[in-house]
């Protein structure tokens, strides 16, 4: 070959050499950009799946954890047998039904094993007390489990053969205040919406799962791989996501981003759970409406006195001498006392009167249609209500009202002022006594 030749077979070698260099390179940088960019779009899609995840959830946690430091409900636990008190706790319990996403509920109590449900279609009116768990019962286990393990939070898929449904249930140990273990209550979420509204998003290429801390499969779009009933099996026996893993350290990966999640859940949890207790507009003690919604209601009732030109009527009702309840009987027995005038407000009224606690132990009552009859006659029936139903039990409860029937035009301000010294004039008038004010005049009840 001469000298020419050399070089032109020399300069091809080195361009085919360069050809191939250039074409690994290039295969290496678009295979590193394909898995980048595979992995961010699975990182979004988890994130995004997650945010919904917790949306959807996060609220209803945060309600359960409320209902489980209920006190009408921890009141119960206290005192199982009190018929009084188990009624201040249903209404409790019903409360919540309505505020939850699902509008269902149970709670169980630990020292008789006592378990209360009521579903979306409010199937259990006047039986939410539905049947006594059996520790020895498999299809009961899971209360007793739980309950061993100290959880104070628990997600469980689980079907309800008494119930005859299956469900995401939200579980959140009820602890009294020295701490102690007294019950569970919580809420189900139907698994079928949630499947579909969160799990199976028909996204190519990117599946979503949730799995418990010891991975076993809580939420998939297939059912067949979820391990229902996941906290009475045995290790072992549970379907957990090593299954559908290739390699160990895919599944190590796994573990380190769920302990992430699980943490970032808890915190958000925490600050909704502040925030809902604020912005709730029922009172925890006695399942009434409370202060702020007391306010609302008034709004709506002077816009709408205003509309029709009709007045209507407030009732500030004040316990006597409460103060003697708490300090001879204690706190505990005076919040009792509290439950029960709620309860007896509730059943001394109509059905669209809107009672509610302003606090300690004063209530209002906002009584619309009403007239000056109206108004004496109710004021005067509650302060007897009172009067008789304590005369059946150990504690004197009298209650002092002060009524007033506001007038088309009257503000809050006006309003609350009126009701507030028709009530000094009862308590003036020697307590256990209805005083009715009017804005010019005043005329005693
Ligand atoms: P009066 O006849 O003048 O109304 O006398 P009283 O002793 O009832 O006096 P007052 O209405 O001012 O007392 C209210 C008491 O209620 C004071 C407070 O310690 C107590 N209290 C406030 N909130 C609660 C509560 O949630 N539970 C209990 N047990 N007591 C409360
Ligand atoms: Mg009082």
């Amino acid at each position: 070959m001469n000298l020419k030749n050399r070089i032109l077979s020399l300069a091809a070698g080195l361009m085919i050499l360069a050809s191939i260099a250039t074409w690994a390179a290039y295969q290496q940088l678009s295979d590193n950009l394909i898995e980048r960019w595979g992995k961010q779009v699975a990182e979004i899609q988890v994130r995004y799946d997650s945010a919904r995840l917790l949306q959807s959830l996060e609220r209803e946690i945060g309600l359960a954890r409320q209902m489980a430091r209920s006190q009408a409900l921890l009141a119960l636990a206290r005192t199982p047998d009190g018929p009084l008190i188990k009624a201040a706790a249903i209404g409790e319990m019903e409360s919540f039904r309505n505020n939850f996403r699902d509008h269902s509920y149970f709670v169980a109590f630990l020292s008789n094993s006592h378990y209360y449900y009521n579903n979306t279609s409010n199937d259990y009116q006047g039986q939410q007390f539905r049947y006594t768990l059996d520790p020895n019962e498999p299809d009961d286990a899971w209360f007793y489990r739980l309950i061993d393990e100290g959880r104070d939070f628990h997600l469980n898929v689980n079907p309800d053969t008494n119930l005859g449904v299956t469900k995401l249930w939200i579980d959140v140990l009820m602890r009294n205040k020295e701490n102690v273990i007294v019950g569970m209550v919580g809420t189900g979420l139907n698994l079928d919406d949630f499947l579909k509204d969160i799990v199976d998003t028909g996204q190519q290429g990117i599946t979503t799962l949730f799995v418990d801390l010891n991975g076993a499969i809580q939420l998939y779009r297939d059912r067949n791989y979820i391990d229902f009933a996941t906290i009475i099996k045995p290790e072992g026996q549970k379907s957990t996501i090593d299954l559908l893993f290739d390699s160990a350290d895919d599944f190590e990966e796994m573990t380190r981003t769920l302990k992430y999640s699980r943490d970032e859940l808890e915190q958000k949890i925490a600050e909704r759970t502040t925030d809902l207790h604020s912005l709730a507009r029922v009172d925890s003690l006695t399942g009434l409406c409370n202060r702020r919604s007391l306010d609302e209601i008034l709004e709506v009732e002077i816009q709408r006195a205003s509309r029709r030109n009709a007045g209507f009527g407030v009732m500030w009702l004040d316990i006597d001498h409460f103060k003697a309840i708490n300090d001879s009987l204690g706190h505990q027995t005076g919040d009792e006392v509290l439950c029960q005038a709620a309860l007896w407000l509730q059943y001394s009224l109509r059905p669209y009167d809107q009672p509610g606690r302003w606090g300690g132990d004063e209530f209002m009552v906002v009584l619309s249609p009403c007239d000056h009859n109206i108004l004496r006659f109710l004021s005067e029936r509650l302060r007897q209500t009172f009067e008789r139903e304590s005369a059946n039990g150990n504690i004197p409860i009298t209650v002092s009202v002060g009524a007033y029937l506001c007038q088309p035009g009257d503000s809050a301000k006006t309003i609350l002022h009126e009701a507030d010294q028709a009530l000094y004039q009862a308590k003036a008038r020697g307590r256990n006594t209805v005083f009715i004010a009017n804005k010019d005049h005043q005329i005693p009840g």
